[in-house]
Formats: C-alpha cells, structure tokens, sequence
C-alpha cells in the first residue's frame, strides 16, 4: 500500500541512470521508482568502485533522515521504501542548483580561498553550485540563476531557507550521536503542483560527517582521498544511526 493508502504503482521504465542511483518512471505520471547503486564515484566520474551494500546502507540513511526532514517541516520527495535498496518518491523536475551548507571548512571552499581545513564558521553558510558535471558543477549566485532562468528568486530565497532549516534538524540528529556535521549539498526539485520538495539523497556520500572526539571521517572522503574501506565506514555509521548492522535481523 502507498503512504495515503493507495496501491504501490507498477514500475515502467528507466528513464534516468545517474552515478550512484537509478529512476523509473511507473504507472503514476507523478511518481517515480529511485533505486540506490553500489558504485562509488569521485571527481566527476574519474575515480569509480563497486562498494559492498552501499545501496543498502545509503537508500536505508536517506529514507531515515528524509521522514525526519518532513518532521521538521520540510516536505520531501520521499514517500516509501519499497525494498532495502528503493524508494518510492514524488516525481519531481530537479532545479539545476546544488545547495551546500557548511558549517565547518573543508573540500572545495579550502581550495577556492586558500584556507585549512577543520575551521569552525562562526554561522552556517550556503553556496550555491550551477549542477553540471561536463563543467564541473561551477560556484554561481542569484544573478546566474535569474539571468539564466535555472530559478526565480522566490526559489532562491525557499532554497536558502529549507538548507538552514535542514541543517539545524540534522545538526540536532548527528551531534546526539557524537557526529560532527562538517557540510553536505542537497538538491531540490518541482513537483507538479509547483511545490518545491528536498529531493535526491541525505547520504553520506552528499555529506561530510566527522567524530566528533577523534575527527575520523565517516563519509565519501574515505573514499576520494582513500583513507580506508568505504563499506566498513558506512557500515560504521549505519550501526550508529540504527543501533544495529545493516544484516541484522529486522
Ligand atoms: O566539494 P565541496 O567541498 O564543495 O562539497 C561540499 C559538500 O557537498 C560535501 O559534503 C560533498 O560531499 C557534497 N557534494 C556532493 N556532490 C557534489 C558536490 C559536493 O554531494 N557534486
């Protein structure tokens, strides 16, 4: 059964193969079928692996932290989890602009400006990123947006505000499980009703997420800068956030 009751709609086709998740449509115009990969990539697609359980490990974070966004009062694309590694959510347009709030320095912004990382921002910041892997996803502002028609500025101005609002609810989450926040990009899209929705993912793949004692990284950067095993670190943090393994009994 759907979440309002309905019946689950049928799966149709892919219509959309990303790096780390894959879509179908299905037999409702506004729904769609998101099926979490286990490939890992890095640097726009240079660096790939195959990850043990990451499907699994992410589609069950993302279907956590999503329902708590909505409890917070974020509405989301999110609807269901159908199997370990699918969800069913509202079929949405995705606005082509990669909201980042950091709260701590680290990745990109340390290379733009010279700056070291692990500094803690007085306040949270939100950059804004033109979504577009062939030009690397470029640093953009309002004016972009509104000259190249990628968003109106009521949408710009929602965006700013849901990231904070998102990031107060998922500070609340990680530091009660000694988890320091460090930044993390969403996305958003349209649905057809013109309500802008969080979409995409909640992951630490989209997330820089460090302990808070001993600062180990329990996110994708394992990965990029290869400071271990991915799947053993998302192992790690998926037993934090549930309390138990990703096999254990449910
Ligand atoms: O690379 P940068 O420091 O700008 O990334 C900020 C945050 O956004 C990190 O948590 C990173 O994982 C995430 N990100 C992402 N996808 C991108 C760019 C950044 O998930 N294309």
């Amino acid at each position: 059964m759907g979440t309002n009751g309905g019946a689950v709609p049928e799966r149709q086709k892919l219509v959309y193969e990303g790096k780390a998740k894959q879509v179908y449509t299905t037999s409702d115009p506004d729904r769609v079928i998101v099926r979490f990969k286990d490939s890992a990539t890095a640097f726009d697609g240079a660096k790939k692996a195959e990850i043990t359980d990451k499907g699994r490990i992410n589609a069950g974070i993302s279907a956590f932290l999503m329902e708590k966004m909505a409890a917070a009062g974020i509405p989301t694309h999110f609807e269901q989890a159908l199997s370990e590694n699918e969800h069913l959510c509202k079929r949405v347009q995705i606005v082509p602009i990669e909201v980042v709030v950091r709260n701590v320095l680290a990745g990109s912004i340390c290379k733009r400006f010279g700056l070291e990382e692990g500094g803690t921002l007085p306040y949270p910041m939100v950059e804004f990123f033109y979504k577009d892997d062939a030009l690397h996803d470029p640093p953009m502002s309002d004016i972009h947006a509104r000259l190249f028609g990628w968003a109106e500025d009521w949408e710009l101005a929602y965006l700013r505000h849901a990231a904070l609002k998102v990031n107060a609810a998922l500070q609340d989450f990680w530091n009660g499980l000694g988890v320091t926040l460090v930044d993390f990009k969403l996305e958003f899209g349209r649905f057809s009703s013109g309500q802008l929705l969080l979409a995409d993912e909640i992951t630490p793949d989209g997330s820089r997420l460090w302990d808070s004692k001993t600062k180990q990284k329990l996110d994708k950067d394992v990965f990029r800068r290869d400071l271990g095993d991915l799947s053993d670190t998302y192992r790690q943090l998926y037993s934090r956030v549930f309390g138990h393994g990703v096999d254990a009994p449910q």
